[in-house]
């Protein structure tokens, strides 16, 4: 397995795709593979050949998955977008792309990313599946600069092209353009198969975006390089979750640990009996080590926590499966991946110590798009990409994550983690979420500010005695000089916590 092209099953009868509805969707391997194929042609006649970028600013569902694979057998540069993004987060990344092809869901011609392809001259088609013939129907509304280009041949896949463009989070900054080859992508989805064993028999629920690494390589590629099935539902919610998994009979799911906490949250959907599980998967961003007890008891199923990013095609490290040891608070090892920690010239530092967490391997992008500073700073002389986060090895060899290089709260010259006080505020019986960051101050330069969720009934909680109990907890300098009360954390469409913006956000509140 080396390209999307041959990465799964053309002739199979069994099931790759559910799709919950009235009527349920099953696609087997078969049609899935004969879908694409006719939306292959379908491209090529629209003039999309390789290199040429088709935005795709579907939801999770069917026609998503037959574009995106199709794009990348015709050569081109699948570009999946949030559909949920405004008009000018569409202008910046079809912009960035030069995208060819904007692909939007039927009756959506006239919408925001519909005004952005107008605006750069790109084609644009909706794309959705007609209920009477199931075909994947492309519906052309404008031939934009595609124009007269029509009628191109069909092409082969070659395992170095660059099959898919997502950009980072823009966590930390303005988020960079991932190219992603053919490579890349069957690289991680062999580790991921490998990591948790996937086989034809397991069955799994979506319930992260396709429009993300996490939910598109972990939730969706890995399952089908494994020949087993993804259940594709519409928008997430604790109930119709259980009732899918159950009726469809999944064995496994992967989510962000939000997602976790709102199913931990909602007792009143859990299913009784609960199903058999075979593992529950938690990634993209901390899981304290309270939710993964919570989860274990909750569900019976071992939680497997999960290091993963944009630059990697996903995973990077994983908790491994039992009997092998699962560590909470720890994200594991790597994977199919070479993990070192590295000190700031390049040198590994010794267990245990903390420096850069760094991987190479087949996965690993060869570079962000037109951003030689980026790719100068991210890539060491022998071939390590530098991740940005800093963590360090426990005595087994498995890998903790600290903070992130560029988060981390330089009080005089004191470097404070974010996510240690977040963990250690998660465990105060009236606090539901916490969030540490960075406060400009005039004395130390940076100073500890805390947003908090509180549970209901928690409300009378002060901030004084917040302070007071952390206090006991943490060293002086590390204990919050403001903390902020809030109904709601602020969050990205994965569900990740943007520290900068949280701390905008409260103050901004605060004046
Ligand atoms: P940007 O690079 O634009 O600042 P981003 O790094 O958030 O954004 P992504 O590629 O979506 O963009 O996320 C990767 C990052 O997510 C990792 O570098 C790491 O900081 C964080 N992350 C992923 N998995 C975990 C985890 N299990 N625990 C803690 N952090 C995680
Ligand atoms: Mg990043």
């Amino acid at each position: 397995m080396s390209t999307l092209a041959n990465a799964f099953s053309s002739s199979s009868d069994s099931t790759a795709i559910v799709i919950p509805g009235s009527p349920t969707l099953e696609i087997s391997y078969k049609r899935l593979h004969a879908d694409v194929t006719t939306f292959q042609k379908k491209l090529a006649a629209l003039g999309i050949s390789p290199g040429s970028a088709v935005s795709i600013a579907l939801p999770n569902s069917y026609p998503f998955i037959v574009a995106f694979i199709a794009a990348s057998w015709q050569r081109a540069i699948a570009a999946p977008l949030n559909p949920a993004y405004k008009q000018s987060e569409f202008e910046f990344y079809i912009d960035d792309l030069s995208s060819a092809l904007v692909l939007v869901p039927q009756g959506q011609a006239e919408g925001l990313a519909v005004k952005a392809a107008r605006k750069y001259n790109a084609a644009v088609a909706e794309c959705y599946l007609d209920p009477r013939t199931q075909e994947v129907v492309l519906d052309v509304k404008d031939n934009g600069k595609l124009a007269g280009q029509g009628d191109r041949p069909l092409e082969t896949a070659q395992p170095e092209d660059t099959a898919l463009v997502l950009h980072t989070s823009g966590t930390t900054g303005r988020p960079k353009a991932v190219p992603l080859s053919h490579r890349n992508l069957t690289r991680t989805m062999l580790n991921i198969r490998d990591t948790y064993k996937l086989s034809a028999s397991d069955r799994t629920m979506l319930v992260m975006p396709l429009f993300h690494v996490h939910g598109l390589l972990a939730g969706f590629l890995a399952p089908l390089a494994s020949g087993g099935s993804v259940i594709i539902p519409g928008a997430f919610s604790a109930s119709t979750f259980w009732k899918h998994f159950v009726q469809y009979k999944a064995n496994w799911y992967t989510a962000v640990p939000t997602m976790h906490q709102i199913l931990l949250k909602t007792p009143a959907a859990w299913p009784k009996p609960l199903p058999e599980i075979r593992f529950i998967r938690s990634c993209s961003s901390p899981l304290s080590p309270k939710v993964f007890h919570d989860l274990e008891k909750a569900f019976g199923a071992p939680v497997l926590e999960a290091y993963a990013m944009t630059e990697a095609a996903h995973q990077m490290t994983s908790n491994p499966l039992p009997p092998s040891k699962r560590q909470p608070g720890s994200v594991g090892l790597g994977q199919g991946v070479e993990v070192k920690i590295l000190d700031q010239e390049g040198n590994e530092v010794q267990q245990g110590k903390e420096g850069e967490i760094s991987i190479r391997g087949e996965n690993v992008t060869k570079g962000y798009l037109n951003n030689a500073k980026a790719n100068a700073e991210a890539f060491t002389k022998g071939g390590f990409f530098r991740t940005g986060d800093q963590g360090k090895k426990d005595e087994d060899g498995y890998v903790i994550i600290t903070g992130r290089i560029k988060e981390l709260i330089n009080k005089g010259g004191e470097k404070i983690s974010p996510i240690e006080l977040d963990n250690v505020l998660a465990q105060h019986p009236a606090v539901s979420e916490a969030v540490s960051f960075a406060m400009e101050d005039e004395l130390y330069g940076q100073e500890v500010g805390v947003a908090l969720v509180l549970k209901e009934g928690g409300a009378g909680l002060s901030e004084q005695e917040l302070k007071d109990w952390m206090t006991q907890r943490v060293a002086k300098f590390k204990v919050p000089k403001r903390v902020f009360f809030t109904d709601n954390m602020p969050k990205t469409a994965t569900g990740k916590i943007q520290r900068r913006n949280v701390a905008t956000a409260m103050l901004e509140k605060d004046k």
